[in-house]
């Protein structure tokens, strides 16, 4: 039995969250975040937390090493700091399982992506009982979205809508670990996102893993049945234009085999739905997308962005794209290098492939050497990056709208910009003067003319006109002024803390 003090009683326990991987992580660490808080916890101002939660991801290449080198650089700081506990959670707990404990006893708690709701209980019965607690649920226990939340940005939010996949790419492990796709029913998401709309948040980004195949998981949780509805999603994108103060509405990431005309009809509708897409291609090559089991083809990805563009001509596309899938040959590298240069993407997201044990591919004859593999991911670099600067380089003297966003350009202090999003999400570094009373704050939003364009990035040195003091950037102030009053949790709920950028890199990647 561990002793408590009466020191140690009137102390709240520290934590911090370190998280791997997606935006679902990154969501689902604002989840704990919120668990913790709501159980008496506050987050670790110093070096040395109470508990450290890795929130883990499969996905990333040697996932598992990397996390049992954090785990073994934090063992003597446990040694030294009675008290304190790990936890492991996220997709690699719900893979790993026991084998976490057993390579690393002296984590106390390994959860899964499925029950992460039971973090503090099993803290504690974890200090109670001086044990290691492994506890992984196999399927879903109740929607995530009900539990408290400790949102990062006081203008800008996630909100899910959906939670596992359906589809079985072969070189994702995520429907293995995350299991079958449940949706989340339209009223509750619409009364999330207008509770946030209240708090000040005026951009939300709808997440989940293939978020236009919204409505075919609907489930009834007390019967199990499901139930769905393929026009739920578009739907969706015109009930979130009735919400009065929400400015923007993104969305991650839609697969190119639902990607149905009324999505496209509801985007170009709806004037808060923002013009981007991103949307992975993976490979350009139809007998890739074929072993790679995406059963779209390149012809049918072109013809959607070509109507993306016919209903929206400002709308920037993005993508993830792998190379060296194995069996990839040259030749169908030269067509991932053909469709990548005719759907001119605003931005790609290319990955290497690397064997992910646990999925289909990892056991696929025909591995590309891994000096093929970072041959081809150069060359496509190249191609991307001149499509992405090209693109870009028609903005400039353009006129665009900015949110301005916390933590978006490294280098603003040095050069007198703030950075923020245009409507495409596309960055915008912007020049402002130094007086208070005419500089934005994050959430602000200003028209400004695009200068200079780079492939990543734009600049605007001409200033801003027509700045629009924000409900978003009012709530960004009141956290400034008062970060702890703000940094409070609710049932599914915001609270306030420090921004981070807004989100914009896709859920669901290789
Ligand atoms: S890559 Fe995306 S769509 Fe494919 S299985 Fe993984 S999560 Fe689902």
């Amino acid at each position: 039995m561990s002793q408590t003090t009466s020191a140690e009683s009137r102390t709240p326990r520290t934590y911090e969250i370190r998280t791997h991987g997606c935006q679902m992580n990154v969501h689902d660490s604002e989840r704990l975040s919120g668990l913790l808080e709501d159980a008496g916890y506050v987050r670790a101002a110093q070096s040395e937390p109470d508990v450290v939660v890795f929130n883990t991801c499969a996905v990333r290449e040697n996932a598992d090493n990397k996390l049992y080198g954090s785990l073994g650089n934090l063992r003597p700081v446990k040694d030294a700091h009675p008290g304190m506990q790990i936890a492991v959670g996220g997709c690699l707990a719900q893979k790993d399982k026991e084998t976490i404990t057993d390579r690393a006893p002296w984590v106390d708690v390994v959860f899964g992506t499925h029950n992460i709701g039971s973090l503090p209980v099993l803290l504690e019965r974890a200090r109670i009982a001086e044990e290691a607690q492994v506890e992984i649920a196999e399927a879903l226990e109740r929607f995530p979205s009900t539990l408290p939340t400790r949102r990062d940005s006081p203008y800008a939010a996630w909100v899910s809508i959906s939670v596992g996949c359906n589809n079985t790419c072969t070189f994702c492990i995520v429907p293995a670990l995350r299991g079958k796709e449940v949706d989340r029913r339209p009223g509750e998401i619409l009364g999330e996102i207008r509770a946030l709309v209240d708090q000040g948040v005026q951009e939300i980004t709808l997440l989940g893993q293939n978020v236009n195949a919204y409505g075919t998981g609907f489930t009834d949780f007390a019967t199990t049945d499901r139930f769905g509805d393929r026009a739920a999603f578009a739907k969706l994108l015109r009930a979130c234009g009735d919400i009065d103060g929400l400015e923007r509405v993104r969305f991650t990431s839609p697969h190119p085999k639902d990607f149905t005309d009324d999505v496209i009809a509801a985007m170009a509708e709806t004037p808060n739905v923002m013009p981007q897409l991103h949307m992975p291609l993976q490979s350009g090559s139809d007998r890739v997308l074929k072993a790679m089991r995406r059963s779209y083809r390149s012809e049918r990805y072109l013809g959607i962005l070509e109507r993306v563009r016919a209903a929206m001509p400002e709308a920037a596309i993005t993508t993830d794209i792998i190379v060296g899938f194995p069996g990839e040959t040259e030749a169908d590298f030269a067509d991932t290098l053909v469709v990548a240069e005719q759907a001119r993407f605003a931005s790609s997201y290319t990955f290497q492939y690397s064997i992910r044990p646990g999925t289909p591919a990892a056991t696929m004859p025909d591995q590309v050497p891994a000096e093929v593999v970072a041959e081809r991911y150069q060359r496509l670099d190249e191609v991307v990056k001149a499509t992405a600067y090209e693109e870009n380089l028609r903005l400039e003297d353009r006129r665009v709208e900015v949110m301005f966003a916390d933590g978006e350009g490294r280098k603003d202090a040095a050069t007198h910009r703030m950075s923020g999003r245009a409507r495409d999400n596309r960055l915008v570094h912007v020049a402002v003067g130094e007086d208070p009373a005419l500089r934005p704050r994050p959430g602000d939003i200003a028209h400004t003319v695009i200068t200079h364009a780079a492939p990543y990035h734009l600049n605007a040195d001409a200033g801003v006109t027509d700045l629009r003091r924000t409900r978003g950037g009012d709530a960004w102030q009141a956290a400034q002024d008062q970060p702890t009053a703000t940094g409070t949790v609710g049932l599914g709920m915001p609270g306030v803390g420090a921004p981070p950028p807004v989100p914009m890199t896709p859920g669901c990647r290789a």
